[in-house]
C-alpha cells in the first residue's frame, strides 16, 4: 500500500468513527418524549435485541407487546404527555432486561 492509499484509508476509517460517535451522541441527548416519538412511529420493535416488524403507531412488536405484564400493557395506551413517555420507557426497559436474562 503506497503513502498516499494508506493516509486515503486512514482518513475514512477516522470518518466513519466520528460519524458513530455522533450518532452515539444524539443518540444521548435525544429526549425521552423524542425517542417515544421516534419509536413510535417506527416500524421496527425499539426493543434492543428484538428489532421485529412492527405496525406504526405500536409501541412494540406483538410478541413484546404480549409478554409485557398486564398493568405495562395497559399503562401503554396513556396519551404523549400524559405518562406515555414513562410508560413506555419503563416496558422497554422491562422488555430488555428479560430478553438479557435469557440470553
Ligand atoms: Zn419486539
Amino acid at each position: 500500500m503506497s503513502d498516499e492509499q494508506e493516509h486515503a484509508a486512514l482518513l475514512k476509517a477516522l470518518q466513519k468513527a466520528v460519524l458513530r460517535e455522533r450518532k452515539d451522541v444524539m443518540a444521548l441527548s435525544e429526549s425521552p418524549r423524542a425517542r417515544a416519538l421516534r419509536e413510535f412511529e417506527s416500524t421496527n420493535c425499539p426493543v434492543e435485541g428484538c428489532g421485529a416488524a412492527k405496525a406504526r403507531g405500536q409501541s412494540f412488536c406483538s410478541r413484546c407487546y404480549f409478554s409485557l405484564p398486564k398493568e405495562m400493557r395497559d399503562s401503554i395506551y396513556k396519551r404523549f404527555g400524559s405518562g406515555y413517555e414513562e410508560a413506555h420507557e419503563d416496558a422497554r426497559d422491562f422488555l430488555e432486561q428479560e430478553r438479557r436474562a435469557k440470553s
